[in-house]
């Protein structure tokens, strides 16, 4: 009340640019579905005892005609507010599915899942389906959640986690520490992997308090029977101290950038041992 007329007007301003910038991007966003403007990249995950890339995370780009490659984290949050992740998100997990029935059968496609996506019923027979038509094997398949998801009805939620478990599908605990998530809900939810956020590993090395952090994450993780992953792992220093806390996979830029289909293929060529196909292997 103390700003007056003018305070308000301002804020009111501030509030339409912000409701139209929104709309525009929601209705780019609508055209680049229509234009098959989105592309996949995919980043190596590796098994940290035998230095091997064990998974590969499908992330999401727009490849975008005035600004080039767009990153999800500008987009994805209006995508959810759209209800635009729901077509994108199954359009993802499509692709994805269908470029790793190429890859070796050891290699998991990890496919992030939006919490909108997950509150819709029909996910689990999307997932089906989209299995199915890429004649993926459901054991190939991890799903990536974050915290948020589990907050609300959490009945449910456990037993759609429960249905894809029984599949053999793995579910994965994304950014595990940003959220507000109680370490109660290890337990209580059938995750197969927790993914340590990077904001921790990244001062791993300076910071003592982010060495604790990582170092109980992953003992936990461990003592639940659970795979732990250390996201953004840059440097080798990195690497050399979190192993030390008995993370089993990491994955950052150390190991490699998210890249197109045609180059995590190649990768994934590469790293076969020489022996793994006989005569057919390297060439
Ligand atoms: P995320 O699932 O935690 O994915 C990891 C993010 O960290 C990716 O960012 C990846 O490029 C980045 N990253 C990997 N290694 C390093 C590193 O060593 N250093 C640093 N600084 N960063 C690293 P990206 O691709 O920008 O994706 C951001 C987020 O957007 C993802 O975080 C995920 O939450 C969301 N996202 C991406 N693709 C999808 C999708 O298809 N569906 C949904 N719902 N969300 C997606
Ligand atoms: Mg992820
Ligand atoms: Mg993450
Ligand atoms: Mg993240």
């Amino acid at each position: 009340k103390a700003k007056g007329r003018d305070g308000f007007v301002f804020y009111d301003r501030a509030m339409t640019e912000e409701v139209e910038a929104r709309h525009r991007v929601e209705i780019d966003l609508r055209q680049a579905l229509l234009d098959d403007a989105f592309r996949v990249h995919y980043q190596p995950i590796v098994d940290v005892a035998s230095g091997r890339i064990c998974a590969v995370e499908a992330l999401v780009r727009w490849q975008h005609a005035a600004r080039g490659l767009v990153g999800p984290r500008e987009f994805i949050s209006v995508a959810e507010q759209t209800g635009l992740i729901a077509p994108l998100g199954e359009w993802v997990l499509r692709t994805a599915c269908v470029e790793a029935a190429r890859w070796p059968a050891h290699v998991k496609i990890a496919v992030n899942v939006s919490p909108v996506q997950f509150r819709r019923p029909g996910l689990f027979d999307s997932v089906v389906r989209a299995l199915h038509d890429a004649a993926l094997a459901p054991d190939r398949l991890e799903l990536e959640i974050t915290e948020s998801v589990l907050l609300d009805h959490e009945e449910r939620n456990v037993s759609v986690l429960h249905q894809f478990r029984s599949l053999g599908i793995a579910i994965a605990l994304d950014d595990f520490g940003t959220g507000y998530a109680s370490l109660g809900y290890l337990t209580m939810f059938p995750f197969s992997k927790i993914k340590i956020d990077q904001r921790f590993t990244r001062d791993v090395m300076t910071r003592a308090d982010c060495g604790a952090i990582v170092c109980s994450a992953a003992a936990l993780g461990l003592s639940l029977g659970m795979a732990v992953v250390a996201e953004g792992i840059e440097a080798r220093e990195q690497l050399d101290i979190v192993r030390i806390t008995g993370v089993t996979q990491a994955q950052g830029f150390l190991f490699g950038y998210p890249v197109p289909a045609a180059e995590i293929e190649a990768r994934l060529a590469a790293d076969e041992p020489a022996d793994a196909n006989g005569a057919a292997g390297r060439s």
